[in-house]
């Protein structure tokens, strides 16, 4: 009991004070020592001692001059008088000024520590009042927040019943975990097969899943987010992956530490089919409105997107554009002769024969309409691509398509018309491609079979 409590000891003869100290230094904890009344009352004041021990006939100030001054400031203190002089009249100035005791000197140090004890009993058991009355309210506030998670979890129970979600309960306190029998039924088990805990959870997350779904449950801890809220996949009993949509809040105690969570489990896996099988459906469509259907080249279509954007990325990147566009020789003469069937085959050759040449990053081989194709080249260096591009040609005239009725060749052949954007040079798509078309028209008038560049003889 006085291992908790404070005690002031006011002595002036510092032999008593010594041997007085040494003694209860061994029972209290917390002892202040003073020379006279008036640091007596200095101490009284800094500290609030529960009970003071004090001496009588002291300098400065005496005994009962600073319990008078203690007693108007706190009358409730206890104060325990020690003194030589054992005479009625001073015990009755002390009963006036109202000590709890008295003893004299010598002093029988036991005996001071039952009059101590029993002086600071009634602080003590208030003491120990204000604690337990404190643990209680603790604990009030504990059995609340339960009770108001219990309440919570029935609401949500029943919000849930009827619905086909699957409920999980987590006492992060306990650490104790509660499936429903439906958030087990979602992965295929029956309630007796999956136990409830943390690890079962654990185990059911996809691997690569984990990681996020942990991610997301920190960022609900740190208060970064309000809700859970994530879709993951979690592995079935059978092995393959169900998709589902996992909610939840948290509690906290007033500490802010997360003591509990409560969410549930929405099975959305075939959501989650549908939604991918759109999402294909969509890159199919996306792909195909940019194909042509006989070649697999980029079609026109794709073709006027990307001369814009690849014409503002050369203003922007200060880079150079080579556009060339490629008309095959004489080709309504090959239909007529070889049939409309054959000239599509013809086609699709020439088709491999610009994509196995456009092959860089950068370069793009599209069909613009009927046998005419385009290639832009947006990387690599424009010097000798004349030389370059007399390689196209020759790839082509050596497919080695017969064509009997050209007055170029043997063999299918194309005339090429090359126009150059210098990324200095201030040009529109429709200029480039003009430059490129009247390009190809001198490559047709000069004998066709050959390459022309756009101003070049
Ligand atoms: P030039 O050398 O001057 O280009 O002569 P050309 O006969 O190739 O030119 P023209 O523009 O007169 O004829 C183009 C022909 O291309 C007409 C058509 O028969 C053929 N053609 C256009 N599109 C297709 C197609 O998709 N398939 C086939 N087989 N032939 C096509
Ligand atoms: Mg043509
Ligand atoms: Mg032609």
């Amino acid at each position: 009991m006085l291992s908790n409590i404070s005690l002031l000891y006011v002595e002036d003869d510092l032999d008593v004070a010594d041997e007085v100290a040494y003694f209860l230094r061994k029972k209290i904890t917390t002892l202040h020592l003073a020379q006279n009344g008036e640091e007596g009352l200095e101490l009284f004041r800094k500290f609030s001692p529960d009970v003071i021990v004090t001496d009588i006939q002291m300098p400065k100030m005496n005994g009962l001059e600073m319990i008078k001054i203690i007693h108007e400031e706190n009358p409730g203190m206890p104060i325990i008088i020690t003194s030589a002089f054992n005479e009625p009249e001073m015990l009755l100035k002390a009963i006036d000024v109202g000590v709890d005791a008295y003893m004299l000197k010598p002093i029988h140090l036991k005996e001071l520590l039952v009059k101590i004890q029993k002086s600071v009993a009634p602080i003590y058991l208030s003491k120990e009042l204000e604690k337990s009355k404190a643990e209680l309210a603790t604990m009030k506030k504990l059995q609340d927040t339960e009770k108001k998670l219990l309440a919570y979890k029935e609401r949500m129970d029943y919000a849930f019943t009827g619905s086909n979600d699957g409920l999980w309960d987590w006492d992060i306190l306990e650490d104790k975990v509660y499936l429903s029998p439906r958030w087990k039924a979602i992965i295929g088990y029956k309630e007796d097969e999956i136990r409830s805990s943390f690890s079962s959870w654990k185990k059911s997350v996809y691997p690569e899943d984990l990681i996020l779904a942990q991610e997301e449950i920190q960022k609900v801890f740190s208060k970064e987010k309000e809700f859970y809220n994530l879709e993951y996949r979690q592995i079935h009993k059978d092995g393959h992956l169900v998709w589902v949509l996992a909610r939840g809040i948290a509690k906290f105690d007033e500490m802010g530490n997360p003591i509990r969570m409560i969410g549930t489990h929405t099975d959305i896996t075939d959501n989650k089919l549908k939604e991918n099988e759109l999402k294909e459906a969509k890159e199919r469509l996306e792909k195909l409105s940019i194909t042509d259907e006989l070649t697999s080249l980029y079609n026109r279509r794709y073709f006027n997107q990307t001369i814009a954007k690849e014409i503002n990325r050369s203003k922007r990147d200060k880079k150079s554009i080579v556009f060339l566009m490629l008309d095959v020789d004489f080709f309504k003469l090959y239909n007529d002769n070889y049939g409309h069937l054959q000239g599509d085959i013809v086609l699709t050759q020439i088709a491999d024969v610009l994509n196995t040449f456009a092959n860089r990053e950068g370069d793009y081989a599209f069909r613009l309409g009927g046998e005419e194709f385009g290639i832009i080249f947006t990387s690599g260096t424009i010097q000798n691509i004349h030389k370059h591009i007399q390689k196209l040609l020759q790839s082509i005239e050596g497919l080695n398509i017969t064509h009997a009725y050209s007055n170029a060749s043997k063999f299918i052949t194309a005339s090429i018309g090359v126009a150059i954007k210098r990324h200095d040079d201030n040009i529109t798509v429709n200029e480039l491609y003009a430059h490129a078309d009247k390009a190809l028209y001198q490559a047709k008038a000069s004998g066709r079979n050959q390459i022309k560049l756009y101003n070049q003889p």
